[in-house]
This record gives structure tokens, C-alpha cells and sequence, in this order.
């Protein structure tokens, strides 16, 4: 049995009622997995985790006192934002780089990392949701946070930030609003990827249930270091302080999903 823990909680007031999750907020892998046949530098890279998003995070949290859960072990083990059938799950290649310790894979390795890591996590983000419900006596917003790189296969991406959502567009629309507000940013509306994925974080805790919820992606060069990630959290706490005071963003609506 592993002694390494899947999930950190980061208690807070639920009064808000706001929870935000941090998928891939981390890059480290149980010890027993040694670096996965992989160089220390590819530990470093968007392919371990969400570059930034840690520390945007534990700011949020600081700033409004509002709890988290984040995910401590790297995707490159397996990805708490794919659904179990998903066949990115455990990835074997990466943006390039081939994953040693992922190919091939026993159905009990990939049981065992879903026992050990991805189910513990998945099952702390529910109990943190419902704890906060519970005691907020309301229906939680939930704000997903992650960064992605600046280029893709050469391309650069225009976007400061982009928010992904599937088909309830109460908390998307509102986000992407306000960030729009200022005039120096980009934001990607489902860009830079499609926020309707079977099986992932939202469409499992949020979609399905009719929680209001945003998916936010940060470019990581913005928060790759402490002045940015300072500056993104003094942007973000009162967008999301203002979006967790509506009344509308607290209700239960079930809008379906593109990905049934
Ligand atoms: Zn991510």
C-alpha cells in the first residue's frame, strides 16, 4: 500500500458556497514509480502537470477563504480529468515523449492506479462539494482551474486564458464576461480546447448533476512565476467573489451534456 496521498484538501469557509478544483495542480508520482523510464526534465513540463496552477490556487483559497481539493499526483500516472473508459486515461505518448512505466499496461496496473489515486481523488472532490452544500445550506459553484502552453505543434495561442464548458452556460458566460472586461485579454470561449468531455471533472461532478461550474484555463507562462501568479490571483478573487454571490449561480439546472 502506498503511503502517498492522492488528494490535498484545502479546508475553507463554505459559506460562499464556491469550490475550486485543481485537477492537475501537481507533478509528483509515488515512489515506487521511480520517474516512469522518464528524464527528470519531462517532470518540469505541462506533460506532468498544470504549470502555475498550484499556486493560483492556494492564492484563491488564501484570498476569498473559500476551500479546494487539488490533485497531487502527475497526469503522466493517470489523468483525474478523463473518465475511466477514456482511452487517454493512462497516456502513453505525450506530446512527443513516450511514457516507459505506460506501455504496455496490465489491467491490474491500470486498476491499481484507478483504486489508488484517481478513485481517492475523484471521491474527495464529491465529498468537498457535499460538504460545502451541506453547510452552505446551497448548491455549490464549482471552478475548475489549469493552465495550458503558450505553443501546440508550433502554433501559438492567442489566448490569455479560456474558459471551457459543455452546455450549462450560467457560470461560463459569466466568467468569460467578466474577464473580457478588461480590454488586455484574450479569452478563448471553448478555446483552446472543447470543454465537453464524457467522463472528465465537470461533466462527472457538475454536468450531471446540474452544479453551476466553469472550467478555467490559464496560459502558463502567466503564472509560471510569483509576480504573475500574484497577479492573476488579485484578478480572479473578485470575479469569482462576485460570481459566488448570485443567487442564479446556486441553483440546480440539469442542461444535459453534447457528450452523453
Ligand atoms: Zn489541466
Amino acid at each position: 500500500m502506498s503511503g502517498f496521498n492522492p488528494f490535498e484538501i484545502i479546508p475553507g469557509d463554505p459559506s460562499r458556497s464556491l469550490v475550486i478544483l485543481g485537477d492537475h495542480a501537481m507533478n509528483r508520482l509515488p515512489t515506487e514509480y521511480g520517474d516512469l523510464g522518464l528524464p527528470a526534465e519531462a517532470f518540469k513540463r505541462h506533460i506532468a502537470y498544470d504549470i502555475g496552477v498550484e499556486d493560483v490556487t492556494r492564492g484563491l483559497c488564501a484570498s476569498l477563504g473559500v476551500p479546494s481539493v487539488l490533485g497531487c499526483f502527475s497526469r503522466l500516472l493517470i489523468d483525474p480529468n478523463r473518465g475511466e473508459d477514456d482511452p487517454t486515461l493512462i497516456m502513453k505518448l505525450s506530446d512527443g515523449m513516450v511514457i516507459p512505466a505506460n506501455h504496455p499496461l496490465s489491467v491490474e496496473e491500470r486498476d491499481r492506479r484507478l483504486n489508488l489515486y484517481h478513485r481517492p481523488y475523484h471521491d474527495a472532490v464529491a465529498t468537498v462539494i457535499a460538504e460545502t452544500w451541506r453547510m452552505s445550506g446551497k448548491p455549490p459553484l464549482v471552478i475548475s482551474l489549469h493552465s495550458f502552453t503558450h505553443a501546440w505543434k508550433g502554433v501559438g495561442r492567442p489566448w490569455h486564458a479560456g474558459v471551457l464548458w459543455d452546455t450549462d452556460p450560467r457560470a461560463a458566460q459569466l466568467l468569460i464576461d467578466l474577464l473580457s472586461a478588461d480590454p488586455e485579454l484574450v479569452v478563448g470561449d471553448n478555446e483552446p480546447y472543447d470543454g465537453a468531455l464524457r467522463g472528465d471533472t465537470m461533466h462527472r461532478h457538475c454536468s450531471m448533476t446540474g452544479l453551476p461550474h466553469a472550467l478555467l484555463e490559464i496560459r502558463q507562462d502567466l503564472i509560471s512565476e510569483k509576480s504573475g501568479v500574484d497577479s492573476w490571483v488579485d484578478r480572479l478573487s473578485p470575479i469569482l467573489a462576485s460570481m459566488a454571490d448570485r443567487q442564479d449561480l446556486h441553483q440546480v439546472e440539469l442542461h444535459g451534456s453534447r457528450v452523453i
